[in-house]
């Protein structure tokens, strides 16, 4: 399959509400490129090949068996809302869905959005199966002015558990039966249901410079490293992937950046290479890391929360992030290459740095350079509304990523 035939961003984000839909659109980029999915590691591994597990992925293109590894990482989880095991609620006329708020949210994002449901169940017999419906179904309705006449002056004040429960409908409805007729899957043991809004990302601006849509933050990522791993040829380098669920609430689970899926491959490529354990460790110390997730755009209502001189714009590029306090992973040394990269290649790249006085957020990256012992630089795309159920970034940025990946993976 030609490199037409793959999604464009904007297709991806649509196609993608949730992690497991991250895993699986992977999955089916990667086989049409020629990779093959192993669902086990305990035999040969393929030249190149990908194990997808939940809403998690590591692909690879193995290179010579003496070769260092070139690894990036992103994260297939964003904030959103998530169906209870027990459901139903009935109150006062309304038809409402229990749910969970999961990472962290901007709550008031959500407030009058139409929102659909997807996810997966799991049936009788284990076997799992994606499901998503991208109509009208539920939605958090904001408590209208009359009723909240300080709102505007006191801004929106909202309990998680009290006034974020969507409402789906004024008759009684079972989700459970709800979800056996939508998913086609008659005995379902269990599921994950999330809510997501159903407005297709869309080019915005009066000249479409700009690209609005839930979950920017990490897909825009994930599509990048897809489409750079798949775009590049074979290497000196073992060159890898791993979009990795559960970054948004801290990484710690067998398919989180925590977790041992990535670190697992690795020693199974280095067995394969029959390296021995100095070998091993040798092809650890010079190889390199390039985790990517989203930064924080200079906003022009509120430009006193950035470092002057580390506020990344739009569409000039994948910002750098580092962190003196390793909030952010990249190492002087880091720096210092993913510069040379750019510039080989005339790649725009900005630094982000936060205030003293407004600490960062942290990624994947921190958390694999402990697990690894690799040498890993932050990099991402500058974006706004960073958490809203609708964010938005530089419509240029993520081809500016792709090359810049793309440039890492062969540097
Ligand atoms: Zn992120």
């Amino acid at each position: 399959m030609s490199k037409n035939s793959r999604m464009t961003l904007l297709e991806w984000l649509d196609a993608c509400p949730t992690p497991f839909h991250v895993a699986a659109q992977a999955s089916s980029e990667l086989t049409s490129a020629g990779f093959t999915s192993v669902t086990q590691l305990g035999y040969e591994i393929p030249q190149t090949g990908f194990l997808a597990v939940d809403g998690s992925i590591v692909a690879w293109r193995l290179g010579s068996s003496s070769s260092s590894l070139r690894i990036i990482g992103a994260h297939s989880d964003s904030p959103n809302l998530r169906v209870l095991p027990n459901a139903d609620i009935y109150q006062h006329g309304w038809s409402q869905l229990a749910v969970e708020m999961y990472g962290g949210l901007l709550l008031n994002s959500w407030l009058d959005r139409d929102l659909g449901i997807a996810g997966r169940v799991i049936d009788a017999n284990g076997k799992v199966h994606l499901f998503s419906d991208s109509t009208a179904l539920a939605r958090i309705p904001q408590l209208a002015i009359h009723l909240d006449r300080d709102v505007n002056e006191k801004g929106v004040q909202l309990d998680k558990h009290q006034h974020m429960t969507p409402v789906w409908g004024s008759e009684t409805q079972k989700f459970s039966e709800w979800l056996t007729k939508n998913s086609g899957v008659d005995h379902i043991a269990a599921y994950d249901a999330h809510l997501f809004d159903i407005t297709p990302a869309a080019l915005l601006g009066h000249d479409k410079s700009l690209l609005a849509s839930g979950r920017l933050d990490d897909q825009v990522s994930c599509w990048s490293a897809i489409n750079a791993l798949c775009d590049s040829a074979s290497s000196e380098f073992t060159t890898m992937i791993v979009l990795n669920d559960h970054e948004e609430v801290g990484s710690s689970s067998s398919t989180g950046a925590a977790g041992p899926m990535l670190s697992s491959v690795i020693d199974c490529i280095s067995q394969q290479h029959g390296l021995s354990t100095g070998q091993h460790f040798d092809r650890i110390a010079s190889s390199w890391c390039l985790s990517a997730d989203n930064a924080h755009a200079i906003h022009p209502n509120y430009p006193e929360r950035h470092e002057p001189r580390h506020a990344p714009h739009i569409n000039e590029g994948p910002a750098v992030k580092v962190n003196a306090n390793q909030r952010y992973a990249t190492s002087t040394r880091g720096l210092a290459h993913i510069q040379n990269v750019a510039k080989s290649k005339d790649i725009p790249l900005q630094v982000f740095a936060s205030r003293n006085n407004i600490p960062c957020g942290s990624t994947i990256g921190p958390i694999t350079a402990t697990q690894l012992g690799i040498e890993t630089i932050d990099v991402g795309v500058p974006q706004l509304s960073m958490h809203s159920a609708r964010e938005m970034c530089g419509a240029h940025d993520p081809s500016y990523l792709v090359e810049l990946m793309k440039a890492f993976l062969q540097s």
